[in-house]
């Protein structure tokens, strides 16, 4: 019974000053990231951002707590977990930009909801989100047309088929865009257009996701989120590209391009976009807003010892260890016996050149070229934060971060 109590206890209202607001039972548990604790205090409260993991729930759970990487998660059955607290800062929302304003996540709440962009949540995840907004749109007085999803504030940088900054760089949460939602949701306004695309700021990189995101046809309340989905399937046609399939995963290690013949080629090992033969399909890896952060390895939770995690890596050139004193080396300038004796808690890349720090002089694109905004490159800011490479915003990289990268 004593358990029982305690588990009571840690169901609490997030709004103490309105208890009356407690009735809608919004259950939310308790489930600080590590990394809660060292998040500064944000000082501007200004959006709400809704996103969608895109894998099974308890993994993304998992390592978006490890990440602190939003506020709030609710899982299919409509259980909330509070990750990081509220009035601190989350990593949510990566390259960001709305109406002129840059990196959303230093005014904004991050909601994660298990589950996937084109495809409507459960009923208990309903109730759930509409009473967690409820209760944070009054707190922080946040209007309806200012809770937003991931995919309306992402933006991409140019690469092979965008000359300019562009709009559609993720397609996260786009189903909360669509009014059939927005109303069960409570929400009854929402942005008519894009501001930056508005201003000139950004291009339109993803058509159809603009579509769904502003186009005229959808009156309140009429449309489903599935119809509003554009469909598309992971298959090379005329029309479709890696681009429209993969986005600015296209070129990474961990996407699989399968050919016609059976052939298959990592993204990164491919060189000529132009001629992929129509019927490729392209297999993404299953957890894509985290890419890169799983190969950031730690002695004691990925494995006892170094060589555990690393194996005949252990002492090259390419395993990087980051010591608790502070210190990055890479195992050719390490003993077996200093490897040995590395302490739980050590954190290790495996397979990632050594960039370096970004100065006032070297950027990241001097460091690693067109790699530098790869999601399978790495930032770990100075901080001690990790962050992939299409998450940065080449404008706003702090001097000291260290950059490493794959060949
Ligand atoms: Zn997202």
């Amino acid at each position: 019974m004593r358990l029982g109590f305690k588990l009571m206890a840690a169901v609490v209202c997030i709004s103490a000053a309105m208890p009356a607001d407690c009735v809608a039972a919004l259950r939310i548990s308790d489930y600080y990231s590590p990394r809660n604790g060292k998040r500064p205090a944000r000082s501007s409260t200004q959006y709400i951002i809704l996103h969608t993991t895109e894998s099974p729930s308890a993994g993304s759970l998992r390592k978006i707590r490890r990440y602190g990487e939003a506020h709030y998660f609710i899982d299919p059955a409509g259980r909330a977990y509070r990750i990081i607290e509220r009035d601190r800062i989350a990593t949510h929302a990566g390259r960001s930009m709305w109406n002129t304003r840059r990196n959303i996540d230093l005014y904004s709440i991050g909601v994660e909801i298990a589950g996937y962009h084109n495809r409507d949540i459960t009923a208990a995840q309903y109730q759930a989100l509409r009473e967690l907004l409820r209760q944070l749109q009054r707190i922080y007085r946040i209007p309806d047309d200012r809770v937003l999803c991931h995919a309306m504030v992402a933006y991409g940088t140019p690469n092979r088929w965008h000359r300019h900054s562009h709009r559609g760089r993720k397609r996260c949460g786009m189903l909360f865009a669509t009014d059939a939602v927005r109303s069960r949701l409570g929400l009854r306004s929402r942005p008519q257009v894009d501001p930056d695309v508005e201003s000139g700021a950004l291009a339109i990189g993803d058509p159809e996701l603009h579509e769904v995101l502003y186009g005229r046809s959808r009156a309140f309340g009429t449309s489903s989120a599935t119809e509003a989905a554009p469909s598309i399937q992971n298959v090379i046609s005329s029309s479709v590209t890696a681009w429209t399939i993969a986005r600015d995963r296209y070129n990474s290690p961990d996407t699989i391009y399968v050919f016609p013949s059976g052939k298959r080629v990592s993204g990164n090992k491919l060189a000529d976009w132009t001629s992929l033969p129509a019927g490729t399909v392209v297999l993404l890896p299953q957890e894509p807003d985290f890419g890169a952060i799983d190969n950031v390895k730690t002695i004691g939770k990925d494995g006892p010892t170094a060589e555990d995690i690393a194996g005949d890596e252990t002492r090259s050139a390419t395993t990087v260890y980051f010591l608790p004193t502070g210190s990055v080396l890479r195992g050719s300038q390490m003993s077996t016996g200093s490897i040995a004796a590395l302490q739980a808690g050590t954190i290790m890349l495996v397979g990632y050149t050594y960039g370096g720090h970004v100065t006032a002089n070297r950027n990241a694109f001097d460091i690693c070229g067109k790699r530098w905004n790869y999601p399978s490159t790495l930032y770990r800011l100075p901080d001690g934060a990790f962050q992939t490479g299409d998450s940065m915003d080449e404008r706003a990289i702090p001097r000291n971060t260290l950059v490493f990268f794959r060949n």
